[in-house]
């Protein structure tokens, strides 16, 4: 384990006041940034446009990314998940979901997620720690410069609940964002929520319009609860109230995810219920089949019962997207892959 610092906890301010306290022109800071994201160097000898002795200070102080790659599975569709191993030890997953032009990154925001949901497998282990801004970035960094993928989208859906680790998220969110390193625009951005309302309050105010999605997989207060224990804290009712406060400042969007349980979360009053959020909130809501978990007892619902939901919605003006849950054969479902290592 090292204990040097990661660089990409760094925002260009930040790093520009750390080198004016060591002695050094703050406009270095720039050309650091661009090295790192720009040009995806992940070693100091590589940044030649940097005194020697400067280079020499940083590679004392800070580390670049601290993510080791531990294991990659491809899917048939497409679908590619990375095991990354943390300088503690830990592991985390992030997967590349290309769909048509689109190539979205799953970024994980902690390790293992302390809302033990039923259905989902980064809650089976627990919690262990938050993930730094730096180890949340690098996530990028490394599929885009290790890996070679052209990024379009991210989202913030991996393990771990981003509300609940939301200083270091924004903090992330405000490097990738900006200009002299990735500049990834705020709109190709989503945060997911399993329903943590203090988060969304704060998300409201934050300076950068990125998209909100919440996970809701299901319409009636107590079956949510039985499914995500954290309804037992935010019902659905508040949560719903403070989705529809979030809309309403600066016509924000929203998306409403919604995993598809066979038998469970699938009937019609429940579509009835969902239909009604949705309009309330004038939502789009994507329709995700659930990816079995070993251990779990939940079914993926049939081709035949994900149209018919999909249909109940339609027939109720909602727009659907469907999302056929992508590496059903490389255990893609959030922590799968991690909680076998962990
Ligand atoms: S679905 Fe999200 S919030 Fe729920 S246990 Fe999994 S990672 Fe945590």
């Amino acid at each position: 384990m090292t204990d040097r610092l990661c660089l990409t906890s760094l925002t260009l301010s930040e790093l520009e006041g750390y080198l004016q306290k060591i002695g050094e022109k703050p406009f270095r800071a720039r050309q650091i940034f661009q090295g790192i994201y720009q040009r995806g160097l992940t070693d100091f000898s590589g940044f030649t446009d940097l005194p020697l002795a400067l280079r020499q200070k940083l590679s004392e102080k800070f580390i670049i990314n601290p993510l080791a790659i531990e294991q990659t599975a491809s899917s048939a569709d497409g679908t590619v998940k990375y095991l990354f191993r943390l300088p503690d030890g830990f592991y985390v997953e992030t997967v590349l979901i290309p769909s048509g032009q689109r190539r979205t990154v799953c970024l994980s925001t902690q390790v293992g997620c302390k809302f033990r949901c039923a259905f989902c497998a980064s809650g089976l282990n627990g919690f262990r720690r938050n993930l730094r801004p730096g180890e949340i970035v690098s996530q990028v960094l490394s599929l885009k410069y290790l890996f070679g993928h052209q990024i379009t989208n991210l989202v913030f859906m991996g393990m771990g609940e981003p509300l609940d680790n939301l200083e270091n998220v924004l903090k992330a969110i405000r490097i990738l964002n900006d200009e002299q390193g990735l500049n990834f625009g705020a709109r190709r951005m989503t945060v997911s929520t399993a329903g943590v309302i203090p988060g969304i309050r704060q998300l409201k105010n934050f300076e950068l319009q990125i998209n909100l999605s919440i996970s809701l997989h299901s319409s009636i207060d107590r079956q949510r609860s039985q499914l995500m224990p954290i309804n037992k804290k935010y019902p659905l009712p508040e949560l719903v109230a403070a989705a529809e406060d979030y809309i309403r400042s600066g016509g924000r969007q929203l998306t409403l995810e919604y995993i598809l349980i066979k038998d469970l979360n699938d009937s019609l009053y429940e579509a009835e219920g969902l239909a009604a959020i949705a309009r309330r909130l004038r939502a789009k809501v994507n329709l995700i089949a659930y990816s079995p978990v070993a251990g779990l007892p939940y079914l993926r619902p049939t081709t035949e019962d994900l149209s018919r939901f999909q249909r109940w919605l339609e027939e109720r003006k909602i727009k659907v997207t469907v999302r056929q849950s992508k590496g059903v054969d490389i255990a893609a479902a959030c922590g799968q892959l991690a909680g076998k290592f962990q």
